[in-house]
């Protein structure tokens, strides 16, 4: 069976890429705690995975810790808005090459991430890519990068895959997801805020409600609002 290494946030859009997986490879998922906006996300992670587990899929977990890399944020502020300063810089260069690192020593050649192309859809009123760092481009780019780097000893290209590479969007990647998960998706944590339901105000929350819609999937999550 296929191996491959998925970075799993726990988050609806990584569960979605994820569940696309399961039925045909050895998925390690990796998840960073890193003091992010909602550390709520890795205890979300840890309980998919068991789940995933019991239900006998062929999935592992590693929690990787990165608590300095909270310096690296400009601000820890959490605004219901989308601000360059909420968002950590080079954060998926940073995971990704960490990721590749593992696959090359868990004998894994393909790493996952879940970013879908209305993450790098242009942003207005900047008219700049949301998150230049999630264009199919980019990861091609970085793949690129990655195997000219690579010790030639160390065979096999690393190939990075995404929604976006396919050409997924946010809710064509939930649907497909759903259709192996079903209601498991509903596990997944999508607000930037560590309450007990989302707050369905923020920005992420938001975009989980709206993909719901265009997926044609009635959202059981539970908001605040
Ligand atoms: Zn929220």
């Amino acid at each position: 069976m296929n191996k491959c290494i998925i970075l799993f946030s726990g988050g609806l859009d990584s569960l979605s890429y994820l569940a696309q997986y399961l039925p045909n490879w050895e998925i390690i998922a990796i998840t960073f705690d890193y003091s992010q906006q909602s550390n709520k996300e890795v205890e979300v992670a840890k309980g998919i995975v068991s789940e995933l587990v019991r239900k006998d899929y062929m999935i592992s977990h590693r929690i990787f810790d990165l608590q300095p890399v909270k310096w690296l944020f400009p601000s820890r502020s959490i605004s219901p808005k989308y601000h360059p300063s909420s968002v950590l810089p080079f954060r998926n260069s940073i995971f990704i090459s960490l990721a590749s690192a593992y696959a090359k020593t868990m004998g894994s050649e393909r790493i996952l991430i879940g970013n879908h192309t209305d993450d790098g859809a242009d942003w207005s009123p900047m008219g700049v890519p949301k998150n230049p760092e999630c264009t199919r481009d980019y990861l091609k780019q970085l793949e690129e990068t990655l195997d000219r780097g690579r010790l030639k000893w160390n065979a096999g290209r690393i190939e990075i895959w995404s929604p976006a590479r396919t050409g997924l969007s946010k809710a064509s990647n939930l649907k497909r997801g759903y259709d192996v998960l079903s209601d498991i998706i509903f596990q997944s944590w999508s607000c930037w805020t560590g309450k007990d339901k989302h707050c369905g105000m923020c920005l992420s929350c938001r975009e989980r409600k709206k993909a719901f819609k265009n997926a044609k999937i009635v959202d059981k999550t539970e908001y605040a609002i």
